[in-house]
């Protein structure tokens, strides 16, 4: 707790400070158990948690009993190429890790550790352990020999193998009390105009977990702003009036649906300039920007990107506006676009 935040290394969160300081003083004094199960709900960072542990197993130089960053151990950890570090997960999501994955990690730990320090494996997916593969494993987590530690991650709701779990020591990853949790996921989304009372119904959602509730925000977004696309196309289409689809915007986040609508006329110029589908950085919408782009004339795109910008500055600026004159403004310009290049 009196921990400064200054003093956590990369990849460990605010929440798990205590864990981390506790860990720390198991390496310092050789106690770190050689088979440790990360458990606890998604979204609390566990991955990154044991990340910076392997870092730290295989610092050479270590600062303040964290990993350095410098050093050739922590050079090639981080090019992925570290000899005494291996990670044992499925080959593809949903299978099991098989016995064979397990055999080739355990020739290579037959050897000594070719850079002088720990070996270090990490298991993502302690629950996708078969039988097979399980039991190949499970005289190496008995005696794992000097400076070799496995850290398995567990992921909720799955079961591991009472096999596997009796000879593992289980960590249960910290959740942050939710003024933690609060304050951490304001920090990340300080950009998106989100109310307290928001973020707080998004942090319950995800069962108090902060990366869990930051992935349920991003996929959230994604509905909106394919919500804002169909829309879009129901104006130029002559299926929905600029007045209707105005009445519904008024009470969605402007701020990221007109930084969006931005995105999408920048291609569109790219696209009246180019014509080449390269050039487009929102690949998904490529087919309804083409079709814009040959219908509409670039002094009018400009003119529209002008107008979200300037009315984007209003909003920056808390100026009074009304939300609905605005995007019925907006929408119509958007309408005239299709409509004035004939
Ligand atoms: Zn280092």
């Amino acid at each position: 707790m009196d921990e400064p935040l200054n003093a956590l290394p990369m990849g460990v969160y605010p929440w798990q400070t205590q864990q981390w300081s506790q860990l720390q003083k198991m390496i310092q004094q050789q106690h770190l158990p050689h088979a440790l199960i990360v458990g606890g709900v998604p979204g609390l960072g566990k991955l990154s948690f044991v990340n910076a542990l392997v870092a730290t197993l295989l610092c050479q130089n270590k600062i303040d009993n964290n990993a350095c960053g410098h050093c050739k151990s922590c050079q090639l950890l981080a090019a992925n190429s570290h000899p005494d570090f291996k990670l044992l997960q499925p080959a593809e999501a949903g299978k099991a890790i098989l016995v064979d994955q397990v055999r080739n990690i355990q020739h290579s730990l037959a050897t000594t550790a070719q850079q002088g320090g720990a070996r270090v494996v990490v298991i993502n997916g302690a629950c996708d352990l078969n039988l097979n593969s399980a039991n190949a494993l499970l005289k190496q987590l008995e005696e794992p020999g000097d400076h070799s530690y496995f850290l398995l991650i567990h992921q909720w709701p799955k079961v591991v193998l009472p096999t596997v779990r009796s000879r593992c020591q289980l960590l249960e990853m910290a959740k942050p009390t939710s003024e933690q949790g609060l304050t951490w996921l304001q920090q990340q989304l300080s950009d998106n105009e989100l109310t307290i009372e928001a973020t707080e119904s998004l942090l319950q959602l995800a069962n108090g977990a902060p990366l869990k509730a930051i992935e349920l925000y991003a996929s959230k977004a994604q509905d909106l702003r394919h919500q804002m696309l169909v829309e879009l196309t129901a104006i130029l289409r002559g299926q929905k009036s600029t007045i209707e689809v105005a009445q519904s915007w008024q009470k969605k986040p402007l701020v990221p649906m007109l930084n969006w609508w931005i995105e999408w006329l920048n291609d569109l110029v790219k696209l009246k300039m180019t014509q080449e589908v390269s050039q487009v950085s929102n690949k998904d919408i490529v087919k309804l920007l083409q079709a814009v782009a040959k219908r509409s004339d670039i002094v009018a795109i400009y003119a529209l990107i002008e107008n979200l910008i300037q009315q984007l500055n209003f909003i920056n600026q808390r100026r009074n506006l009304n939300p609905q004159l605005v995007c019925e403004e907006l929408l119509h310009q958007w309408y005239l676009l299709v409509k004035s290049g004939h």
